[in-house]
């Protein structure tokens, strides 16, 4: 049977990119009936300088987004990676598995820090093997995530690899395969066409929050970077002209359709008005979810209740799973 990991960081407001590449496939698997882990991945939170004073408030934020996007605790287990040990365990066992080559090939941590090699936390370098275990804890089958974690979910399958043929234990894990699905893999910020929308970009005007209000949705889209032209009449005409392939993609993405068909119906117009027809959707595809977010944290006890009753079906789920690993490696405990 199918079983599916993945989480968010609690680092800030998820966005338009969390919920259209990954929260609605997360939504997709759980009502196909597969067996959902989500996590709100508040130790690799901490890769990064963080308030650990609104940390906990972080993570019941991302569990009310995942709730408001559709992810039904009773079906699909909700909780905080901090809360389930094991990942910690295991991320130690497989970091001593990882090589150091196939970690100086990661971009991310590239990207996060930038030239401050000197001043970056090791967390955020051995970041992919912790997201490896958490993924490995629950021997999981897929992982839906957007497109800049594919680099990441291909570690984690070489690790697991290189474990069972290190310690020959072949099939102890299923190869973890990436669900990377619909229009909205990659979402890119609205000032920088060239960049992901993040949850860590200084600039507010870069994304749409889940929790904007109508207007400030309305606001950010007017305000997005574009070019001068209109709306090219065929898909090719997006080549080289990001912002607008962008806005074309988010559309896509919101309806559930392709670019091609976004292109069928407005190639030819201008900004002026495919700007406020992409405001309108964003606002009718979103506003349910804020509502629903809003509704949920206005009882944090209950949330509460549900991150509590998450953890403890992740930790008997890992329990077993963490035990043959560290019995395989050779330890004591
Ligand atoms: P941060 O800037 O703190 O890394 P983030 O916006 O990248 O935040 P994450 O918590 O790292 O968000 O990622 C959560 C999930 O959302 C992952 O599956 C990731 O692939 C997906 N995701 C993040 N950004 C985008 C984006 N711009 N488009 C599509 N999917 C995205
Ligand atoms: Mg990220």
């Amino acid at each position: 049977p199918d079983r599916i990991l993945s989480g968010m960081q609690p680092t800030g407001n998820l966005h338009l990119g969390n919920y259209l590449g990954a929260l609605v496939n997360w939504v997709k698997l759980q009502e196909r009936g597969a067996e959902c882990f989500y996590c709100a991945v508040d130790m690799h939170a901490i890769t990064m300088p963080h308030d650990p004073a609104a940390l906990p408030g972080a993570v019941r934020s991302v569990a009310a987004a995942y709730m408001a996007a559709g992810v039904d605790p009773k079906r699909s287990s909700i909780f905080a990676q901090s809360a389930v040990p094991a990942h910690a365990e295991l991320a130690w066992i497989l970091q001593c598995v990882a090589r150091l080559g196939w970690m100086e090939r990661m971009t991310q941590f590239k990207d996060k820090t930038g030239s401050d090699r000197e001043r970056a936390s090791v967390g955020i370098f051995t970041y992919p093997v912790l997201m490896a275990a958490d993924i490995l804890v629950y021997k999981a089958t897929q992982v839906p995530v957007g497109e800049d974690q594919k680099q990441h979910l291909e570690l984690a399958r070489d690790i697991a690899a290189r474990f069972m043929r290190d310690y020959d234990c072949e099939g102890f894990w299923p190869l973890p395969e990436p669900i990377i699905e619909g229009a909205g893999t990659r979402i890119m910020s609205l000032k920088d066409g060239t960049k992901k929308m993040s949850k860590s970009d200084p600039s507010d005007l870069s994304r749409i929050n889940l929790t904007d209000d109508a207007d400030t949705i309305a606001k950010k889209i007017k305000k997005a970077k574009t070019d001068p032209e209109p709306l090219p009449e065929s898909l090719d005409g997006l080549d080289g002209r990001p912002e607008a392939s962008n806005l074309v993609g988010i559309y896509a993405a919101l309806c559930g359709t392709t670019k091609a068909d976004v292109i069928a119906e407005f190639g030819g117009q201008g900004f002026g008005a495919f700007k406020p027809a992409l405001a309108d959707l964003a606002v009718a595809k979103l506003a349910p979810v804020v509502d629903e977010y809003n509704r949920l944290m206005a009882d944090p006890a209950e949330i509460d209740r549900i991150l509590e009753a998450g953890a403890q079906r992740a930790r008997e789920v890992a329990a077993p799973v963490i035990a043959e690993a560290k019995k395989t490696v050779g330890f004591w405990g």
